[in-house]
């Protein structure tokens, strides 16, 4: 079932546990990462965006496809939108959760674009996460690991200012490779969570350490996104089994493999193996606002 950011995360943040938001970007890896997630009984995030081309206004409805004939909730979120215009390709694709990141531009330009695509997607029952402080690149560590971490009381008033339903915040993860060892400011998290109303999202899942995720997830992180680790558990399968010769043919079959088994470590590591409910279709205004009463 695709369900709502506000089901997804909201169950995640009562329950205590955290959801891997899986990079999928085309059929192969979107069925392989539900596959792998009804095998485990456990919700599922997926992440697409940036790299996609208009071709994505097609990939949608493969998504909702498949998401309505999955055993277990799925919810779907055009990731990292940086302007105006990307945010609003999502919206235009039929993504029920986007992410609109302003965290490059300053306090105040970041909340007044946030504020206003969340007023627009609000309209159309779609969820919003944003960014505040910035999660940089893992080859930049030294210096984008620690340069714009999260302020706990900054992030309150960006809560209350925006809107937004969910807030990926930075406490020393990065996107892609780390050079040098990620460092995790537990501290700072437990602070955020304490703090935030709203769901916290961890970006820069990948290398991060399974320990660290885990963690995370336990005190407040709801939705962990990796990309990097997937891809790279892909290219290791077929390394591993060889493509000599007419092994070639299985090339498809063995990257799926390597996919379907990071998936399976990621939702043990993020605690939400077993967590599956039985979700209803959820992407009206009138089913979101039923889940809030409940809930
Ligand atoms: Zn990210």
């Amino acid at each position: 079932m695709l369900v709502s950011l506000s089901e997804m995360l909201g169950r995640a943040k009562a329950e205590g546990y955290g959801i891997p938001a899986i990079s999928a970007a085309n059929e192969m890896t979107l069925r392989a990462c539900i596959e792998a997630a009804e095998k485990a009984e456990s919700p599922v995030i997926i992440l697409t965006g940036y790299y996609q081309t208009d071709a994505v206004n097609y990939y949608t409805r493969i998504i909702e496809d498949f998401a309505r004939m999955a055993s277990v909730p799925v919810m779907a979120m055009w990731d990292h939108s940086s302007n105006f215009k990307e945010s609003i390709r999502g919206i235009r694709a039929g993504f029920s959760s986007i992410m609109v990141d302003r965290s490059s531009l300053p306090y105040e330009e970041n909340a007044a674009q946030v504020k206003e695509m969340v007023r627009i997607a609000h309209a159309v029952d779609i969820g919003v996460e944003a960014e505040l402080g910035h999660v940089g690149t893992g080859m930049n560590y030294a210096v984008d690991g620690f340069s714009a971490l999260t302020v706990p009381d900054e992030a309150v008033r960006f809560i209350k200012e925006t809107g937004a339903d969910c807030l990926a915040v930075a406490i020393g993860t990065a996107h892609g490779v780390y050079k040098g060892e990620p460092k995790l400011r537990f501290d700072l998290l437990q602070e955020l969570a304490e703090k935030v109303p709203v769901p916290l999202v961890l970006h820069g899942g990948s290398g991060t350490g399974d320990e660290n995720i885990s963690k995370a997830c336990r005190m407040g992180i709801t939705k962990v996104n990796v990309a990097n680790e997937l891809m790279r558990a892909c290219y290791d399968a077929l390394q591993a089994d060889g493509m000599e010769g007419n092994n070639i043919y299985k090339f498809w079959p063995v990257m799926e493999k390597g996919y379907k088994a990071k998936c399976a470590h990621l939702f043990e590591v993020c605690g939400c193996a077993g967590k599956a409910w039985q979700a209803r279709q959820c992407l009206t205004a009138k089913s979101q606002a039923a889940f809030k009463k409940e809930a």
